[in-house]
């Protein structure tokens, strides 16, 4: 698969997209896009810019979704008005966005975007103050707040896929980058010079990624060949950008092959920097964990089930701790709060590349405390533990870190087998434990005093 993603499939010669000065215009007859597939409002929007004399199409993802047969996430229009221009035309019209700003026009539930046409910043910045250059020194561009024509938004698109126009109301698709040409090659391709492209902006390496998972895409070859070099780049992105970024990476229903793509392009270290080298230092073990998580999180998206970043994000962390647990245990610190301790670095370690946000962090936190206690069955603990709101989440981890091959003496099969069970079940279950621990095989039952069910849990929690 991966062989085939990073083909070049008849890859033209050149070596940068170049834009062309007209576009390529497709009528009707040349392309499958109907009208009627488009959101109605977005279709409608288009239609009153055009009468009120601006320019307006259809943009991005949803043109090249529909062309490729996929239901397009949202609708995005560009047009040649300003903001405040779009905002007279419509009452049910925000403008977002402080640095640069958007029209977010309401129908409903329904947002549909508009953006007016933007502008590159030129390479060679030749603005006075260096204070307000839009470039650093690596080439990032870090303002992009510029307006500009229709052929100048096609240019500061990243993929020629990505920077087509349909026009609803004449049915025609513009098309200045080749993309029509990439769709049907299934490439992805940078316009311009993709190095260039990748230093102004790094995220467009993690996109490349993204595009080529959720569409199963080839990456062309230049657009692949700098990525390697230019990854440790993503270390200046900031890490709350990361953290969306990282989301929909992991969250498109692709997670497994986007993973592959990631370590294969060493874009994987920068943003995870410890699960890296878990991956080099236990390679098969890290791997297994991880790709299991992403692919029952695709499988779950698939079915249309809820997934929660935290379990995602505590599968992709797991295999970091145990080096740092050792590390404080070696030097002298208790098993529980080394694993504690541990867990609490190397989680703020990680939030300085991708700013996860405390409502992750802790539930992180709990399915990882949830492994320490899952053992832990003797007395009233097996019950305590089915009532803690974190039970799911750390069981089905449990079962992950099996399936990873990790020896848990069936512990995963015991939990299975006693939420199956009813009360009868479930105290054989508990005094077959006792008598294994006298056989030397299992905990000891413990004598608890009868405990309100707060007391009770934070007294389970000094425990162990
Ligand atoms: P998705 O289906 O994930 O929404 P999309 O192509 O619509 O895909 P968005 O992130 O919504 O992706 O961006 C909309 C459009 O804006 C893109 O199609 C692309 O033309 C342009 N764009 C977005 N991010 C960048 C970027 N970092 N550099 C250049 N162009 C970009
Ligand atoms: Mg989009």
């Amino acid at each position: 698969m991966l062989k085939k993603l990073f083909q070049s499939l008849r890859s033209p010669k050149r070596r940068t997209q170049q834009l062309r000065s007209t576009p390529e215009v497709l009528n009707s007859s040349q392309h499958s896009l109907q009208r009627a597939q488009f959101s109605r409002y977005a279709v409608n929007i288009v239609e009153r810019l055009q009468n009120a004399g601006y320019q307006a199409y259809l943009v991005g993802g949803c043109v090249r979704d529909m062309l490729l047969n996929i239901t397009p996430k949202d609708f995005d229009v560009a047009t040649s008005a300003t903001p405040e221009q779009v905002r007279a035309e419509f009452r049910n019209a925000r403008i977002i966005g402080r640095r640069f700003k958007l029209v977010h026009i309401h129908f409903g539930r329904e947002i549909i975007e508009v953006a007016t046409f933007r502008a590159n910043h030129p390479q060679n910045d030749e603005e006075e103050d260096s204070n307000q250059s839009s470039r650093n020194e690596s080439g990032r561009i870090l303002r992009d707040n510029v307006y500009g024509t229709l052929e100048e938004d096609a240019q500061r698109r990243d993929f020629t896929i990505n920077a087509l126009y349909y026009d609803p109301v004449s049915e025609r698709i513009l098309d200045y980058a080749n993309g029509v040409h990439d769709i049907r090659n299934r490439l992805l391709r940078l316009i311009g010079d993709p190095q260039q492209r990748y230093q102004e902006d790094p995220v467009r390496m993690l996109r490349a990624v993204r595009f080529a998972a959720k569409l199963n895409f080839g990456i062309e070859k230049h657009t692949a060949a700098p990525i390697r070099e230019l990854a440790p780049m993503l270390r200046e992105i900031p890490s709350a950008r990361l953290f969306e970024e990282v989301l929909k990476l992991f969250l498109s229903g692709n997670a497994s092959d986007t993973f592959e793509m990631l370590v294969d392009l060493e874009l994987f270290d920068p943003l995870f920097p410890a699960s890296a080298e878990a991956l080099e230092h236990n390679p098969t073990y890290t791997h297994t964990l991880i790709s299991e998580a992403l692919r029952n999180t695709d499988l779950r998206i698939k079915q249309g089930k809820p997934v929660t970043p935290a379990f995602l994000f505590a599968a992709l962390l797991w295999p970091a701790l145990p080096a740092r647990v050792m590390y404080l245990q070696d030097r002298g610190m208790p098993a529980i709060p080394a694993m504690q301790e541990a867990a609490h670095e190397l989680i703020s370690e990680q939030c300085q590349r991708i700013a996860i946000p405390k409502r992750f962090t802790m539930p992180i936190r709990e399915i990882w405390d949830m492994q320490e206690r899952l053992p832990r069955r003797s007395g009233k603990r097996a019950d305590m533990l089915l009532d803690n709101p974190r039970f799911r989440a750390g069981y089905d981890f449990l079962l992950l870190r099996e399936s990873a091959g990790e020896e848990t003496n069936g512990l995963g099969q015991w939990w299975t087998d006693y939420q199956d069970a009813n009360d009868s079940g479930r105290r054989d279950m508990i005094r077959d434990l006792s008598n294994a621990k006298e056989d030397g095989t299992g905990p000891a039952p413990r004598k608890r005093r009868r405990t309100s069910g707060a007391k009770r849990k934070r007294s389970a929690a000094a425990d162990e």
